[in-house]
């Protein structure tokens, strides 16, 4: 399939360097970015799908990477169904699984661990909610995994690990694991700062610093923040990736960003909302980090959205979160919301308003072209101007 999207007012990259491209229009096929910036008339007129962003702005797909995925579009932590379906309404095309450790009765040994792993990988290798990239099967680092298990996971594919559950007498105790787990190929991140399950005990920078994970999971506290002082250690003494959550310490999580930005670390700067958790079900959470940073913080709206798309992208070593061609074709339309003091996206962020979301594409197919279940409307008119394709992009047919 070829889809192209045409009368873009602005196009974000999802990169901190060169945050923005210059042009109006991006083609798609097979499910990759094929052009970015301007086109010819007559590759647009080959596209069996044009949408008319109406000047609204393109930003990548979301990348949420702390997402409590269970099994099946299902969180048994808020009894919902349908929630990750809802957040491509907010924006977001891929998500990363922060261990399956909601799933009911989940077991804890080294099998177990194991087989819920690799259940949850295969699962969502086969199901899409919404169009969404589900990147689920994040090994839960349990005591008695030995390195047979770690090169068996790495052979079925399992390419991430999660600690922080407890199970050790101490955190110092996962950082042998965590070294087999990067023997194996597999990104490593930690649990950080207060406990999240009764038990637990609390994470901090000396712990994070032995442990050397590839990410410092919700640095900001998922809820709990660590000790104040500990910010600068981790940013100053590690080069761990650190991801802020929404579902967490809102000071701290613009302490640590401007932590790292005052040491042009951006980089490791990542977005997630941590959720469904306790806090509940977020669907526009990133969203809301993104014009958190952008109005609160010191960043613009690209910097900031760049820590929500490539940073995660290339922590997490995936083809999306970024727009250019080769990657993967996940993209948002993005403008103001009607009824809003602003006019554009951007500038909405820097108001620290939350941006309408007009179209999702994921994989070079439109999965709503209109407006967002959970945004207001935007401003400008996003519409499919051309489709040779029997099927309405709406998404949802009871708003026309
Ligand atoms: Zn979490």
């Amino acid at each position: 399939m070829r889809t192209a999207i045409v009368n873009l007012g602005a196009i974000v990259s999802g990169e901190l360097v060169s945050p923005r491209i210059a042009g109006d229009t991006i083609l798609m096929a097979s499910g990759q970015i094929t052009s970015v910036g301007t086109s010819s008339a007559r590759a647009v007129e080959e596209c069996e799908v044009v949408i008319d962003a109406g000047g609204a702005i393109a930003i990548p797909g979301l990348i949420d990477s702390h997402v409590h995925i269970a099994f099946g579009d299902y969180t048994p932590r808020q009894k919902t169904v349908g929630f990750l379906e809802s957040y491509v309404h907010g924006g977001v095309t891929t998500s990363i699984s922060a261990s399956e450790v909601h799933v009911p009765g989940r077991p804890k040994d080294p099998i177990g661990v194991k087989a819920l792993a690799i259940a949850a990988l295969k699962c969502f290798q086969n199901f899409r909610p919404g169009g969404m990239r589900v990147h689920a099967g994040n090994l839960i680092l349990e005591p008695g995994l030995i390195e047979s298990d770690f090169a068996e996971l790495e052979a079925a594919g399992v390419w991430m690990v999660k600690a922080g559950f407890v199970a050790f007498p101490t955190p110092y105790d996962y950082a042998p694991m965590v070294a087999l787990a990067r023997k194996h190929r597999m990104i490593s991140m930690v649990h950080t700062g207060g406990s999240s399950i009764p038990g637990s005990s609390g994470i901090w920078a000396d712990h994070l610093l032995k442990i050397k994970p590839d990410v410092s999971y919700h640095v900001n506290g998922g809820p709990i923040a660590m000790p104040e002082a500990d910010f600068s250690r981790l940013v100053n003494e590690s080069d761990m990736a650190l991801q802020i959550c929404t579902a967490g310490n809102l000071r701290t999580a613009l302490l640590v960003s401007d932590l790292l930005a005052n040491a042009d670390q951006l980089g490791r700067l990542l977005i997630a909302t941590d959720t469904p958790t306790g806090s509940g079900i977020m669907p526009l959470g990133m969203l809301y980090t993104i014009s958190h940073l952008a109005s609160l913080g010191k960043f613009e709206p690209e910097l900031a959205s760049a820590a929500a798309t490539g940073n995660n992208a290339k922590v997490y070593r995936l083809n999306g979160g970024i727009i250019a061609p080769g990657r993967d074709a996940d993209i948002s339309i993005v403008d103001a919301c009607l009824g809003g003091s602003q006019s554009d996206a951007l500038s909405a962020l820097r108001n620290g308003d939350i941006p309408a979301v007009g179209a999702v594409v994921i994989g070079g197919v439109p999965r709503f072209v209109g407006r967002s279940r959970n945004t207001p409307e935007p401003q400008k008119r996003i519409r499919v101007s051309r489709s040779t394709i029997l099927h309405d992009f709406s998404g949802n047919a009871e708003l026309r």
